[in-house]
């Protein structure tokens, strides 16, 4: 059929955000020759447009923060749904990490002192943020391509060429991860610009895709996510774990419409920033939930008190974990008390100066100077709930970031599961993505290496996944991408958004359905050079397979936890704290169903962890049979 270009190599990281780009950096430096694929141009990835900081227990800011109290507020943050071994890892090492990345040329803020400054954000106990203003993703991003290039120099005087050991390709898009039986042989990929198709070959696959936002209508997720990476990993036959818990961040901006959904870091509630509703109340006193009751101020003066003397006061409830404030804000919205354009008011006019705010908010200022003519530091915000954050993901390994049943295949950052448990923390996701990207790309390099005889990529799968990609040329123009994908965006916000009902996530199953129907006759015209209609045909496939599991696991699970809220199932419910629900592609695709969904217990939490929670704390989490236990 067609001529498909291959290459070799050991190691193909797919992916070059902050998880990609670790992984491939370590990947190298344990000899592994690494290619690494990424969707868009090389720099341009999520991790880019982070703004609020790395969360790591360096005690810079308080002496008295450590890996156990970081790994507890990952756990209690996470309602203890949480992977343990994986809180566990990221608290223990994501300083080393920070330091690592200094050593690399990144450059944090600093304290007075000359330390790496730590910023406030919800759910962590001390400020614990490494940041650079509020572009911290930049910096990060900035650095890991920097060690990237030094190493492709590096290489160069050894070898003559640049590329020989580590090679990115920039605007290609995977579209397959092949297989040699039951373990991985490569990856099946197109060049955006010129639609040519081409093949890497290699033992071990890295997918560090990033998240699924564009699945839904209002989202701070930029174009790419579109969860790739999960249904790649779904093709393969590995599992996702929980994907009903979607993270709804707060604060997005609601207006002008154009811009709806763009987030507002949590930083500006991390340096003073409060919350009002129309009745200009302070309502987050209001909604402090009994888990979290002992923690947080009772007064607004308690909780402005905090900010200078975190020993002697509780923090204020603004800093709550991301589920607690956008459940609040909606149903200050709902009760009648929002803003004009449908959101709640954030002020950081009255609580600092305006050079303060230019200072450590500088993109914040422009953001809502440029796109909503609004100057933050004389008025106040109009901010809601933003689709920001897939907690749900790949299964891996703690240790190791191996995919469940797929040998060679491993998963890093934002498309693994099981880090965040319900609901991620702020800061943890850069954290994240540096522990676990180092760990997949050690891990990969040495799977690679332990393999004697490289699996041989099967022509006919070639030729399959050609045919595949090309389908929407043949289709004719019966269905529009376009007009899909926005029915898609529109189902998934209003059916199985911030507030689920066990009806309407019916009502959503069923859509998937008829749209899955519809999509398998998307068409394109035109031909294969940079041609978006086609792109978007081909990212359906997996927006509407990742979109199924958010919905099945969503209508499966009857309780409230971290970021999943049913409105006929409001309780979080002990019984299930250790229960995993996973999701398989189920073959052949059964009624409307492309996903089987099973339940799954979880491994029992390491009793030197537990005794890190009081007793009382546990009682409000556990499972009976745990609490025996
Ligand atoms: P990404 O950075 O999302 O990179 C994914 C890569 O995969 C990209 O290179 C993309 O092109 C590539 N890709 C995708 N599909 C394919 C495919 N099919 N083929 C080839 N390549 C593909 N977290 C924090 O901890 N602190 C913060 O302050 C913070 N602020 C944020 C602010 C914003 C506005 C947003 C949106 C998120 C923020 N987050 C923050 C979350 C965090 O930025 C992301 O979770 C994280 O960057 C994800 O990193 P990643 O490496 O997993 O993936």
């Amino acid at each position: 059929m067609s001529v498909v270009d291959r290459q070799e190599w050991d190691v193909v990281v797919v992916g070059a955000g902050g998880a990609g780009l670790r992984a491939a950096i370590e990947a190298r430096e344990r000899g592994a020759r690494t290619a690494v694929i990424c969707k868009s141009l090389f720099g341009k990835a999520h991790t880019v447009m982070a703004e609020g900081g790395i969360a790591a227990a360096m005690a810079n800011a308080n002496e008295h923060d450590t890996w156990q109290v970081h790994f507890r507020d990952t756990m209690r943050g996470g309602k203890f749904l949480n992977q343990w071994r994986m809180a566990e890892l990221h608290a223990q090492e994501a300083p080393d990490r920070v330091w690592e990345l200094e050593t690399w040329g990144a450059l944090f803020d600093r304290t007075k002192d000359g330390r790496i400054s730590q910023r406030n954000f919800g759910g962590h106990e001390y400020p614990r943020l490494a940041h650079v203003g509020d572009r911290t993703g930049l910096e990060l991003i900035r650095t890991l391509q920097q060690k990237i290039v030094a190493l492709q120099q590096e290489d160069h005087r050894e070898t003559g060429d640049y590329e020989s050991r580590l090679k990115v390709f920039q605007e290609c898009t995977v579209t397959r991860i092949l297989k040699d039986g039951p373990r991985v042989s490569g990856v099946f990929a197109y060049e955006r610009e010129t639609g040519r198709f081409f093949v890497l070959e290699a033992p071990a696959v890295v997918v560090a895709t990033g998240g699924i936002g564009k699945s839904f209508k209002v989202t701070s997720n930029s174009w790419e996510y579109t969860g790739d990476g999960h249904a790649l990993a779904l093709l393969a036959g590995a599992p996702l774990v929980n994907m009903e818990f979607v993270q709804f961040h707060p604060t997005g901006m609601v207006w002008p419409p154009s811009v709806k959904g763009i987030l507002v870091t949590e930083s500006v509630r991390g340096d003073g920033g409060v919350l009002r509703n129309s009745e200009g109340e302070r309502f987050m006193f209001d909604y402090v939930p009994d888990v979290f009751k002992e923690k947080y101020a009772e007064s607004e003066e308690e909780g402005d008190r905090w900010y200078e003397d975190p020993e002697h006061n509780r923090r204020p409830p603004e800093l709550l974990p991301r589920d607690e404030v956008a459940r609040a804000i909606n149903a200050e919205v709902k009760a009648g008390r929002g803003s004009p354009h449908g959101g709640v008011f954030l002020d950081v006019s009255t609580r600092m100066p305006a050079e303060v705010i230019k200072r450590r908010l500088p993109s914040m200022y422009h953001q809502f100077k440029e796109l909503a003519d609004v100057d933050i530091t004389a008025e106040a915000m109009e901010v809601g709930p933003t689709c920001h954050y897939v907690m749900g993901g790949i299964s891996v390994d703690s240790d190791t970031a191996a995919a469940r049943g797929v040998p060679g295949l491993f998963a890093a950052g934002e498309v693994a599961g099981g880090m965040h448990g319900s609901n991620r923390l702020g800061g943890n996701s850069l954290s994240d993505l540096l522990v676990f990207g180092r760990r997949a790309g050690l891990h990969a390099a040495r799977y690679a290496e332990a393999t004697d005889a490289r699996p041989p990529v099967d022509e006919a799968e070639i030729d399959a996944a050609a045919t595949e990609a090309l389908r929407p040329f043949a289709a004719g123009p019966e269905e529009n991408p376009y007009t899909l994908h926005q029915e898609l965006q529109q189902a998934m916000n209003d059916l199985v958004g911030i507030i689920r009902r066990q009806g309407e996530m019916e009502q959503a199953l069923e859509r998937l359905a008829q749209l899955r129907a519809r999509a398998a006759r998307a068409g394109v015209e035109g031909h294969r050079q940079f041609n978006p209609g086609w792109h978007l045909a081909l990212d359906l496939r997996n927006m509407l397979l990742v979109s199924e599991c958010v919905a099945r696991a969503a209508l499966e699970r009857t309780e409230s936890r971290g970021g999943h809220t049913r409105e006929d199932h409001p309780a979080m419910e002990r019984a299930w704290r250790n229960v995993n629900l996973l999701c398989r592609l189920a073959e052949p695709p059964g009624d409307g169903a492309a996903i089987d969904l099973v339940r799954e217990n979880t491994d029992p939490i390491r009793a030197d962890l537990l005794a890190l929670f009081e007793k009382e704390e546990l009682v409000k989490y556990l499972a009976e049979e745990e609490l025996y236990r």
